[in-house]
């Protein structure tokens, strides 16, 4: 049975676009606001973009879930109204600079040790270029009940993304899961440094 009619996010509703270019070389976020948008330039590629379910990622209007790559964050410069730019969460672990007025995630971004520090979190549907990373999964998926998503309907939900090809982790995908474990294995003493 299909399932077209559970919506997750606008980006991927009508089936993922696999429109990544090679040597794609980024472009220009801008907020919602009507004027004086916040300008956030990317001047790379970004790279395990995907779908999330998390309370925490911005995510556009009416969206059940959010959109999310990552991106060096040598890579990332905001370039215009900078003032209108406030971190959501001072305590949490990836700061989330967003805009004042309407409220758009702009880029996060991970200050303390961390095995994701280095790489800013960025919705590359902010743009207008074509040729971003596509989606590859969707984490955090039981977390959307959290953000208001009744539970009987995660069955649906969870069958929707696997009809979209982003299967659907209560995590990140196994190999950042492997990568977070590793970082913290190599930190114990575990394993190597
Ligand atoms: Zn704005
Ligand atoms: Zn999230």
């Amino acid at each position: 049975m299909a399932h077209e009619d559970v919506k997750i996010h606008p980006a991927v509703d009508n089936g993922v676009k696999h429109d990544e270019k090679p040597n794609f070389s980024g472009g220009t976020l801008t907020c919602n606001c009507a004027t004086d948008k916040v300008e956030v330039k990317i001047s790379a590629q970004t790279a395990h973009n995907h779908i999330c379910g998390c309370t925490q990622c911005w995510k556009p209007e009416g969206a059940d879930f959010s959109q999310v790559a990552v991106v060096d964050r040598n890579a990332v410069e905001v370039t215009a109204h900078p003032e209108k730019l406030k971190v959501v969460n001072e305590d949490a672990t990836i700061l989330r600079h967003a805009c004042k007025e309407c409220g758009t995630h702009m880029y996060g971004r991970i200050e303390k040790d961390h095995p994701f520090h280095g790489l800013d979190f960025v919705h590359t549907e902010l743009s207008d270029e074509t040729g971003w990373s596509a989606p590859q999964f969707a984490a955090f998926v039981s977390s959307a009940i959290e953000g208001g998503v009744s539970p009987d309907r995660m069955g649906d939900v969870r069958a929707r993304l696997n009809e979209l090809g982003l299967p659907p982790y209560d995590a990140l995908s196994p190999a950042l899961m492997d990568a977070i474990a590793t970082f913290t294995a190599k930190k114990k003493g575990v394993l190597p440094a």
